[in-house]
């Protein structure tokens, strides 16, 4: 009896002295201090840029990891806590003005975490563009709202918002047919990051647009309201709108030539696109309003029209909406 009182004592005894170790461990370590954070930083900045220092410390002095697990687009240096624009990251102010993650910071046995809000500042995006952005903001003001002299100016620009559905009336030559279907695939291309397309329907009743090969005189009966327009006029091609609010519902393009040019200009017009200024050089572009079988849609162009109907640019826009909006979607692409 008096052997097993012992050693059950002996094991008491060692029972409490671990505990009571192990309670001064616990003392001695404190977990890391990190307090919700605010931070800012201008829209649009590249990737890498510094966004500042998260704030933590440590009574115990531990050396500190920090780490981000709520937002993989922003980037954090793991020793020193420094955060920075991942490259992913897109910071549109007019899209959201803040950005929250969470921050966790580690002592090698502690993990605090912490709410770290980022702020987002507007910026002038126009300010913001090179001189060759600059340009074709100038230029799609130019033919989105009819700057050029030869025609009258609009105050605002207006677009399809739907489909054009295009109906050939009588026939088209075997050249222009294809001249056409080409013409009509190269502005598909060019407005393919949006929804608007223009396809060939086979009958009137399902079009929203009407083109007609012939002459000016023959125009009297097939658009008599074009012609009205026209016939006092030394035109090859014309083309005649109408709109509700700032969409266009419905279009008539008549071409007396088969050249391709002709029929690209006339659709240009279609579409909402005035005249060209850049009409000297080696290659004017095909919106001049006097042009030859040579002449193309330039580069800076076929941009506007990237732009203009692209998914995310509204119509109905004014000079100063335009710079604004056309500035933004250049700077996020
Ligand atoms: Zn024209």
């Amino acid at each position: 009896m008096k052997k097993i009182t012992l050693a059950l004592l002996a094991m008491l005894a060692v029972a409490c002295s671990s505990d009571s170790s192990e309670m001064n461990e616990d003392m001695e370590n404190s977990a890391p201090s990190i307090t919700s954070q605010q931070f800012q930083v201008a829209e649009h900045v590249p990737p890498g840029t510094v966004i500042g220092m998260i704030a933590a410390s440590d009574s115990n002095g531990d050396e500190l990891t920090y780490s981000i697990t709520s937002n993989e687009n922003v980037l954090i240096n793991e020793s020193n806590g420094e955060l920075s624009i991942g490259e992913g990251l897109i910071l549109d102010f007019e899209t959201a003005n803040s950005l929250n993650f969470t921050v966790s910071v580690f002592d090698g046995n502690t993990i605090s975490d912490a709410d770290i809000t980022l702020n987002i500042t507007d910026i002038n995006e126009f300010d913001a563009l090179n001189n060759v952005q600059k340009e074709l903001v100038a230029h799609f003001k130019h033919l989105t709202l009819f700057q050029d002299p030869t025609s009258p100016t609009q105050t605002v620009m207006r677009k399809w918002s739907e489909p054009m559905k295009l109906y050939v009336i009588g026939n088209l030559p075997d050249g222009l047919q294809n001249s056409v279907e080409e013409v009509i695939a190269n502005y598909n291309m060019l407005t393919a990051s949006g929804s608007f397309t223009i396809s060939l329907v086979d009958t009137e009743s399902e079009s929203t647009a009407q083109l007609f090969y012939g002459t000016k005189q023959e125009t009297e009966s097939v658009f008599p309201d074009m012609y009205d327009q026209i016939k006092d006029l030394t035109v090859s091609g014309y083309a005649i709108g109408s709109f509700e609010g700032n969409s266009y519902k419905s279009a008539k393009i008549w071409v007396s030539s088969q050249t391709a040019a002709l029929f690209t200009h006339e659709m240009g017009h279609a579409l909402g696109l005035g005249h060209s200024n850049l009409c000297d050089g080696d290659s004017p572009s095909v919106m001049c309003s006097s042009i030859s079988s040579s002449n193309m849609l330039l580069d800076i162009e076929n941009n506007v029209i990237k732009f203009f109907y692209h998914e995310d640019m509204p119509t109905g826009l004014n000079v100063s909406q335009i710079e604004q909006s056309l500035s933004n979607l250049i700077l996020l692409e």
